[in-house]
């Protein structure tokens, strides 16, 4: 019997499992993959992310693994240009964007130091539960036999499409639609740095280092001109950054070599889901899932991942009833992360609605406000504080923006 089982150990698994060991629990992580290995992500990891494994002491372990830190990020969305970088936040003052092969196994090593008992090639097909309460977890490993363990909690970290989540039928709430579709791939003979760059014609090309001197470049466009991009993506790559900046074009076309096949994929739906219940709780994408836009899954699974181990703690140590704790953990997500949702789904189809426009261009023209722009995408300015009406008064005023594009508030 064990007092939490994880299911899916990438990082918010492994986070939570990890932490739960260290308050004292026995713990079971069990993932149907092995480790290391790579999964659909572009890894971008924000300050405020990077704050959490600095925190349980694995930041280190990801500068050791040789990736590059980056201390200067140039957005654009069409000709709206921000170029800069966040004040340091908890003294990390650069972003690293380790590959998941890398991360992940650091986050599953971590977790197995803290005594978490982690079962790889592990595929979960049951829930135990009993009179309406979830008590363990029916699988197999590899192709064994089917194997049964029991805890006092399971915690689906088992990513959007959710074994766990569906098996106690949690509802889903507050979705839209997902807008694009993404083909990245690994790179040589470029440094580019960090650019998150939106085109006219509704495209994007992203690029940032990574491990083993490699610069993943990613590219997006809306979903219906996937059919036609797949035909040759090669060529659909060049011409997107083509279009975005003619000069990575060129040094695309010249210098780079893709090192790696395309990843690519339509991006599923935005959504949140009911994230507890009797025996049960959903952790990382598994409970809340949206756009790579903002590049923030990893750091908000990281944030909710700490935040669920501190809730289950208070429910099983018997200082408040488990629903209350867990309820307070739904509640709280749902609040702290209400404003990067939003803002990844009103910008994620790759074309800025009027308030957006006026915000980021009048942004651009400060220094004092590209600064906190920086600061909010990292995760050290809260989006009510950036976004409220006052603080844009007084960055329209400043850059004398006309007075017909002062949008004070997206409604
Ligand atoms: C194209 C793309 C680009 C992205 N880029 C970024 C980015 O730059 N920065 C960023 O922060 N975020 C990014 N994200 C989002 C980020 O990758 C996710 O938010 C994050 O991986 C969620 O982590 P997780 O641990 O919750 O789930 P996952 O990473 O999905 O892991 C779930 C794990 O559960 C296991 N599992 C599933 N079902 C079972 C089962 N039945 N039994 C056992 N094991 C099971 C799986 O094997 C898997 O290992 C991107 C996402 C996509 C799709």
């Amino acid at each position: 019997m064990y007092d939490v089982i994880v299911v899916g150990a990438r990082v918010s698994g492994s986070s939570v499992a990890m932490l739960l060991a260290r308050k004292g629990y026995r713990v079971l992580a069990v993932d149907r993959t092995t480790f290391p290995s790579d999964t659909v992500s572009t890894h971008y990891i924000h300050q405020a992310g990077l704050s959490r494994l600095q925190d349980w002491g694995l930041l280190d372990k990801v500068i050791e693994s040789g990736c590059p830190p980056i201390r200067h990020l140039n957005f654009s969305y069409t000709d709206i240009s921000l170029d800069g970088f966040a004040d340091p936040i908890d003294g990390i003052d650069a972003v690293y964007c380790p590959r998941r092969t890398v991360l992940d196994s650091i986050l599953v090593d971590g977790a197995r130091e803290a005594g978490v008992e982690v079962i790889e090639n592990f595929t979960v097909d049951e829930l135990v539960i009993s009179d309406g309460v979830v008590r363990g977890i029916r699988g197999h490993e590899g192709d064994g036999p089917e194997q049964e363990f029991r805890s006092s909690i399971v915690i689906g970290a088992d990513g959007a499409n959710s074994t766990v989540a569906n098996k106690v039928g949690a509802d889903i709430y507050r979705t839209s639609p997902g807008g694009c579709f993404i083909y990245y791939s690994y790179y040589s003979g470029i440094d580019w740095g960090m650019q998150h760059r939106t085109g006219f014609g509704e495209q994007q090309f992203a690029s940032w280092p990574t491990n083993d001197g490699l610069s993943l470049v990613a590219v997006m466009r809306k979903r219906d001109r996937f059919r036609d991009f797949r035909a040759d993506p090669d060529g659909g790559v060049q011409e997107i950054v083509d279009a975005v900046d003619p000069k990575y074009g060129e040094e695309l076309r010249d210098s780079a070599v893709r090192e790696e096949p395309f990843r690519p994929m339509l991006y599923p739906d935005n959504f949140y889901r009911r994230s507890f219940g009797p025996g049960w709780a959903l952790v990382g994408d598994a409970g809340y899932h949206k756009d790579p836009f903002t590049g923030w899954g990893i750091t908000d699974s990281f944030k909710y991942a700490e935040l669920l181990s501190e809730r289950v703690h208070e429910g099983l140590s018997g200082s408040r009833p488990m629903t209350a704790a867990l309820e307070d953990y739904q509640n709280t997500r749902d609040e702290q992360s209400a404003g990067t949702y939003e803002l990844t789904t009103s910008i994620s189809d790759l074309k800025l609605t009027p308030y957006y426009d006026s915000v980021f261009r009048a942004a651009s023209k400060s220094p004092e406000y590209t600064k906190k722009f920086f600061g909010l995408i990292a995760g050290g300015i809260p989006g009510e504080e950036f976004f409220s009406p006052a603080n844009l008064a007084d960055l329209y005023a400043e850059v004398n923006l006309p007075h017909g594009d002062r949008h004070l508030t997206s409604a």
